[in-house]
């Protein structure tokens, strides 16, 4: 049996990623390897590193790309900033926020969790009350857009809590860097990371991190190394900074860093105001089409994500056949609901390059055929 290359469809993504990618990404992608200590790699390096800063609004030092996928980006925070024992509040308001327990709980943190509801925001009165009883709390962990249900929190009045109390702060902004405001320094927030295939619509596989110079600090004063050699930031830092005399850690995944590289100068040249807008106008446009269709959103107006959008489909309809349908027919990708939404709400998600009417249209279009 021969086996022949690959050749995927032309799919629309409109899921909770990874999202459409623009053809300018994927040329980016298809440039010459370079040697990743070549010059002019490091060159692109340093100039991906502000094109970064920009995108998280920040001054930091560290903000770079974690050679993997966001998942790790959440790791390399979680194991460079606790030390056993360490407190560490976590909110749980849906699939993340437990993640980031376990997180907490495999780097040997004492774990204290803050419960809210699926489709609702981390509450600010109940981790202000958690910090209270905790006076001895180093970190609170929050997820500033949760994907499995598309609530946006409140992540500056979160900053701003956690400072108050003397507590750093781990923010995951995988789905919002790029689609919502997200103000890094002027909200305070400590060890923020995020990935490369949701609002940024690079491929998948890259997870942007910056950490404060607290958050430096504290893993500079650790008393015991980081448990996991790859994710030990003080290792790789020697790798994305130092002038002229940058040390191997691991060889980079150099045409991924390409293509984020011109996914980032488009999110630049766009602007990240402009950006955020588009984000709004096609989800309001999507609201418009899906409540005619008869859909409910799962999350409320004031805290709705407009890149991710949880709905509940019609009862009594096979859902999984329709996606299959809108996927073999349209080449249309939506997402299925996950943990407590399982089998009762999709994703649709408006993200990046996918945020445009053209997108929108097909998946309306294609919706009302299928429900037909
Ligand atoms: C997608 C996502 C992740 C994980 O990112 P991967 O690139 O899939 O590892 C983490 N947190 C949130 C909120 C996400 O949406």
């Amino acid at each position: 049996m021969t086996i022949s290359s690959f050749i995927p469809p032309h799919r629309t993504l409109m899921g909770p990623g990874p999202s459409d990618i623009s053809p300018q990404v994927l040329q980016a992608l298809s440039r010459p390897t370079i040697g990743h200590l070549d010059p002019l790699f490091i060159g692109m390096m340093d100039e991906l590193k502000s094109l970064l800063k920009y995108a998280f609004q920040t001054d930091n030092e560290f903000t770079i790309a974690v050679s993997a996928p966001g998942s790790a980006g959440m790791e390399t925070c979680f194991v460079n900033l606790i030390e056993p024992g360490d407190k560490v509040i976590v909110c749980r308001n849906g699939v993340f926020g437990e993640r980031m327990r376990e997180n907490v709980v495999r780097a040997g943190g004492d774990a204290v969790l803050v419960d809210d509801q699926w489709g609702e925001p981390v509450s600010v009165d109940k981790v202000e009350k958690a910090l209270k009883e905790n006076p001895d709390t180093k970190i609170v962990a929050f997820v500033h857009a949760e994907t499995s249900t598309g609530a946006l929190s409140d992540a500056q009045a979160l900053g701003a809590l956690a400072k108050q109390y003397g507590a750093l702060t781990i923010v995951d902004a995988v789905t919002s860097l790029g689609g919502v405001p997200l103000l890094v320094d002027e909200w305070q927030l400590d060890a923020v990371y995020s990935g490369s295939q949701k609002c940024l619509s690079c491929v998948p596989g890259l997870s942007p991190v910056t950490l404060s110079p607290k958050a430096l600090e504290k893993i500079q004063s650790r008393h015991t190394p980081v448990q996991s050699w790859f994710l030990d930031q003080s290792l790789v830092l020697g790798y994305w900074s130092g002038e002229g005399k940058r040390s191997y850690h691991h060889t980079a995944p150099v045409n991924s860093l390409y293509a984020l590289h011109e996914s980032l100068v488009l999110l630049k040249n766009e602007g990240l105001e402009n950006a955020w807008q588009r984000h709004r106008t096609m989800h309001t446009k999507l609201k418009q089409g899906l409540e005619a269709l008869g859909f409910e959103f799962v999350v409320k107006e004031p805290y709705r994500l407009p890149q991710l959008n949880a709905v509940y489909f019609p009862q009594g309809i096979d859902e999984a056949s329709v996606r299959s349908h809108l996927l073999n027919e349209y080449n249309l990708e939506i997402g299925a609901g996950l943990g407590e939404l399982a089998g009762k709400a999709w994703r649709i998600g408006v993200m990046g390059y996918g945020a445009r009417s053209e997108n929108i249209s097909l998946c309306l279009g294609a919706l009302e055929e299928s429900l037909r």
